[in-house]
């Protein structure tokens, strides 16, 4: 197995479609990328390649790596999603939420001939694709088509319908998938005061850091570099606390040096110990510095306080992107399993959903293999 395919959340078979391109047969590489990827253009658009595929190309150690996001795209953009269907086969699918696992489950359950109908609660479709990334930074427009083709292929989606029973789906479909995203932000000590903002709050409504001239951003991770992002557009000094070093950092290796090209300033090695609050809105907050120490359990380098080191600063405005877990009361009480099937037959958790805040590729994956548990 080539060295770049074990890091493919999604498992593409990177070296077959790159040598059927390599041969001169694209609509073969198309077909082979298709087979296990149907959305090329969110991946090569917004996966982190430096951290899959192509930072772990042989090719690196000769210069340059094959550029697989590249490659994706222009096959992507040359030969159609495939849309034809088989007949349909009398079985039905209810899929909560319209995010790429949601999306990728749906393909692939309707091309195998199930009739699919996905609830979701927003008035549009791709998850936090639609809700959280940024417009600057991925052109939306992508979606139309994956819905254009979707629908071409019998699915049907309700938009704007929460789900809130799972269980209830289950009684007019044979299958209900439940790919909710990870959409509970973890707000570790914060109050709730004017002037404190949850990252996906703030990037579903920008207006929400005021007039605040500086803004602080808690966090390393992709949601904390796009709030980032998004801030300094709107002209503020914007300035990301991050309590280990950058080098740590979760976030795109791409992404953090945009953010930091575009102005974002950078306080490593700094955590928030405290804020304080003044008539109900944040005034200001103490930081603390820290050290690195040995690697913890996620095999990154442990953080600890520097005693004495901590420092008052005011603060008008503080977006806070600390991690996210899946909200998961609407599977009322079936419980979750190893695998997709949650101990309700029929009922299946996949996605961020199951596995906590991911990236799209692996929820691409999610929705092949929960796709191929039902069909078998
Ligand atoms: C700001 C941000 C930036 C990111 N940047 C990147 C990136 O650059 N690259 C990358 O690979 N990954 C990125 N990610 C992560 C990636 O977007 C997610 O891992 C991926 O979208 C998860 O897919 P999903 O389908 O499991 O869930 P989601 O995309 O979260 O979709 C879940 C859907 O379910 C809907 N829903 C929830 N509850 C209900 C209900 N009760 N009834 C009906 N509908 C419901 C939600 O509205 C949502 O549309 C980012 C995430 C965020 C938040």
């Amino acid at each position: 197995m080539p060295k770049c395919e074990p890091f493919c959340p999604c498992g593409n078979h990177i070296r077959d479609f790159f040598l059927a391109a390599k041969s001169g047969d694209y609509e073969l590489a198309a077909s082979i990328l298709y087979s296990v990827n149907p959305f090329p253009e969110l991946t090569s658009a917004l996966c982190d390649h430096e951290r899959q595929c192509r930072g772990h190309c042989v090719k690196n150690r000769m210069g340059a790596p094959v550029e697989i996001p590249s490659m994706e795209a222009a096959l992507g953009k040359a030969f159609p999603r495939p849309t034809a269907v088989k007949g349909i086969n009398g079985k039905s699918v209810a899929i909560i939420g319209a995010g790429p696992a949601s999306l990728s489950a749906s393909y692939f359950l309707a091309k195998e001939g199930y009739s699919v109908e996905v609830f979701e609660k927003e008035q549009g479709i791709g998850g936090a694709i639609l809700t959280g990334i940024p417009d600057f930074r991925f052109n939306k427009s992508a979606l139309s088509s994956i819905e254009a083709d979707l629908r071409k292929m019998g699915v049907k989606f309700h938009l704007g319908t929460k789900v809130e029973n799972a269980l209830e789906l289950k009684k007019s479909h044979d299958y209900v998938l439940v790919a909710v995203g990870a959409e509970k932000e973890n707000k570790a000590f914060l109050p709730q005061a004017e002037g404190i903002v949850g990252g996906l709050d703030y990037l579903r409504n920008p207006e929400k850091a005021g007039d605040a001239k500086t803004a602080y951003v808690w966090g390393g991770g992709n949601v904390a570099m796009d709030c980032a992002r998004t801030l300094i557009r709107k002209g503020k000094r914007t300035i990301l606390i991050y309590r280990r070093s950058r080098a740590e950092m979760p976030a795109a290796k791409a992404e953090i040096e945009e953010a930091l090209s575009e102005g974002v300033e950078l306080c490593e090695l700094t955590n928030i110990k405290d804020v304080h609050l003044l008539n109900g809105r944040i005034d200001s907050m103490t930081l603390i510095k820290m050290r690195l120490g040995e690697p913890d359990e996620s095999g990154r380098a442990s953080f600890h306080e520097i005693e004495g080191s901590e420092e008052t600063v005011p603060c008008e405005a503080l977006v806070y992107a600390l991690g996210e877990k899946p909200v998961l009361d609407l599977l009322i009480d079936a419980s979750i399993e190893e695998g997709y099937q949650t101990s309700k037959p029929g009922i299946y958790l996949l996605g961020d959903a199951r596995l906590g805040a991911k990236n799209i590729a692996t929820a691409i994956k999610e929705g092949r293999q929960c796709a191929q548990e039902i069909i078998g």
